[in-house]
């Protein structure tokens, strides 16, 4: 999803400005098209870029060119943002409709979906009266075909006076086609279709009666029936949270055993470090720094991050290119309607359960500017992917006594269970943004429930490997090895007798135990603002005695040196109601600065979830201490 990492391999510009031509011979194509149609994957499959494809409306919110070459000749192909129509209502319609209609591109193509044709003619018939010449590529041929839809191509190139192509841009089916025609794109005349005045939606309707025939929508009937039952008012919120369990259970109890022997292996590489080190004759203070500082912190993230992720990634993903998500957005757009928030705002915060700051870039799919700052600020309160493993390492030791399967199981619902708190917050933010700081209406906005479809599984496998995996994981491992440093020197540089960290944590400690913290916890998240990974790892390096990190030996172990520290289910949970609710990681607060395009906004968005956290904890806190 639209967790949108694009690969570096595609060009991306912003969509201010208009390409322009380099040179006369030069041929420019244009890809337009309503969101969801396929578009992306056809770029791809000519520019042979990768881009990551997702499989619900509005995603493109940028365009992106790239180079093809058929029989010799070059072509730049330029993909246009998705739109509905030509009538600029968003930024997106208003860069597509400047550049159909200005001189730069030799033709269009119009990348249309054949499972819905009459929608998607309206821009054909808006882009054919603009236009310089005009291409309709008829894609999701074998989506149509499953459907039962046949489309006489032929017909309707002949209706509308501009050639057609039926393909399957997945499968690359027609695409040799597409190619031929692009390359003689100088040579196509403008289309002599006669309007006389007519709506384009008339139109539309007269020509796929004659052009479209169907049989019986057998698997139309069957997605309608399973609509029924995902987002049913009885059935919809269950389910949900089933699914939701179901990941977790399964990223749960497929992570123990990879992550033992991940630790096991970096442990093993120390030995060799610490060896290697003693045998150059290296001063104490540097083998520390080095090996127990750096390397240490850097194994631990790597250990407890890397499995978790490597198994929710795809799981997600796969529920993405299902079409699960839309329909998820779709059960929540109402309660986000009542916090005067939009319903899409559920798709970004599906995102941000891979990482907030990809959540934050997501937001752009929100087309009202009070909308997409409701959206923005709020999507932290779903955690990403740096703060679930923690939170998961918590719940087994605190509140899961029970091992094996149903321990597994366990954890997974409380996980989940946490989340909905999570997802109420941003209901609760939502509504108290909407109704003091970000007045106004819901914009109103049709969702589209996409088909069902099979899911690549190969292909989700590798992109969100790839895409995500990697990409959080580097950002993780980046952060880690300079906060190993800076933590061990906090821990072992002394000033007045006492180290820094514990000067830091004296000062910070009657704050932290009125939120049922401490010190060290409270200072931790502080130091940990690069990365919510390193939130545990800094704990308990500062509570190890030798001021290093503790190596990563399993949670058993982990639960021994909380408990010897003073922390009981009390303590674990504030930690993992303040893991919810406190100030986004740096990146995604620059990611705010940036889509926002304010400094204020950025340090509101550090300050609101951070004020709901404290009252939250100290609230939690009372109130235990009250009845116990
Ligand atoms: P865009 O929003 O128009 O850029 O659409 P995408 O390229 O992201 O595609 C939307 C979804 O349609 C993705 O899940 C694609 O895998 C899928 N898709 C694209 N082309 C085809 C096709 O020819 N056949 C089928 N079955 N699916 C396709």
């Amino acid at each position: 999803m639209g967790l949108t990492h694009k690969s570096t391999g595609r060009h991306l510009k912003e969509s201010t400005g208009t390409p322009q031509r380099k040179s006369e011979d030069e041929i420019i194509i244009a890809l337009a098209g309503n969101p969801n149609v396929g578009k992306s994957t056809l770029f791809n499959e000519l520019t042979g870029m990768h881009q990551h494809t997702g499989n619900w409306s509005g995603k493109t919110v940028e365009y992106a060119e790239g180079v093809c070459r058929h029989r010799g000749r070059e072509m730049r192909i330029i993909d246009l943002p998705g739109t509905y129509s030509l009538t600029p209502h968003s930024a997106e319609e208003a860069v597509a409709d400047e550049f159909i209609s200005s001189a730069v591109p030799d033709c269009v193509a119009v990348v249309c979906d054949a499972t819905c044709l009459e929608r998607n003619l309206i821009l054909v018939l808006q882009t054919m009266r603009t236009a310089r010449a005009v291409v309709v590529c008829v894609n999701l041929m074998d989506e149509a075909k499953k459907k039962g839809i046949h489309i006489d191509t032929e017909l309707l190139s002949d209706m509308l006076g501009v050639p057609v192509i039926g393909i399957s841009a997945r499968s690359r089916d027609g695409i040799s086609e597409v190619l031929e025609l692009f390359a003689e794109a100088k040579k196509l005349k403008p289309s002599s279709f006669e309007f006389d005045g007519r709506k384009y939606t008339d139109i539309a309707e007269e020509v796929c009666r004659e052009c479209v025939t169907r049989e019986k929508p057998k698997k139309e009937l069957r997605d309608r029936r399973i609509d029924k039952i995902l987002t049913g008012k009885v059935t919809g919120f269950p389910i949900m949270f089933l699914m939701l369990s179901i990941i977790f259970w399964i990223t749960i109890e497929g992570a123990n055993y990879p992550s033992e022997l991940l630790s096991g292996f970096f442990f093993y590489i120390e030995e060799q470090l610490l060896r290697f080190m003693s045998y150059i004759g290296s001063p104490e203070w540097l083998t520390g720094l080095l090996v127990l500082g750096i390397w240490r912190t850097l194994a631990w993230v790597v250990a407890v991050m890397l499995p978790p992720m490597a198994i929710f990634f795809p799981l997600f993903t796969l529920l993405e290119d299902l079409g699960y998500l839309p329909r998820v957005a779709f059960n929540l757009d109402r309660c986000f309607k009542r916090c005067d928030a939009c319903g899409k705002q559920a798709l970004t915060m599906c995102m941000g359960f891979g990482c907030n700051a990809a959540g934050v870039v997501g937001c752009r799919i929100i087309d009202s500017k009070r909308e997409r700052l409701i959206a923005m600020l709020t999507n932290v309160f779903v955690p990403c992917n740096g703060r679930f493993p923690t939170i998961i390492a918590l719940i087994s030791i605190f509140f899961v006594t029970v091992s094996g399967v149903s321990g597994s199981l366990l954890s997974a619902l409380i996980l989940s269970a946490v989340i909905i708190f999570g997802i109420l917050l941003t209901f609760f933010a939502s509504k108290l943004l909407s109704l003091t700081l970000l007045r106004g209406t819901p914009s109103s906005f049709t969702l589209e429930l996409p088909p069902y479809r099979a899911p690549q599984v190969g292909k989700v496998i590798i992109r969100s490997v790839l895409d995500r995996t990697l990409y959080v994981l580097g950002r993780a491992a980046a952060v880690a090895a300079p906060a190993g440093l800076i933590i061990w020197l906090f821990a072992n540089v002394e000033v007045g007798g006492l180290t820094l960290l514990r000067h830091c944590t004296d000062f910070l400690n009657p704050l932290a135990s009125i939120m049922g913290l401490d010190g060290v916890i409270l200072f931790a998240f502080i130091l940990a603002l690069p990365a919510n990974e390193i939130v545990l790892p800094i704990i308990l390096m500062a509570y190890s005695s030798s001021g290093a990190l503790i190596e990563y030996s399993g949670l058993a172990e982990l639960g021994t040196l909380l408990r010897a520290n003073g922390w009981n289910a009390l303590t674990a949970l504030c930690v993992i109601i303040f893991m919810l609710c406190h100030f986004p990681c740096s990146t995604t607060l620059i990611t705010i600065k940036k889509e926002s395009g304010s400094l204020s906004w950025a340090v509101f968005a550090a300050i609101l979830p951070t004020i709901i956290g404290i009252l939250l904890c100290i609230a939690v806190t009372a109130i235990a201490r009250i009845l116990l």
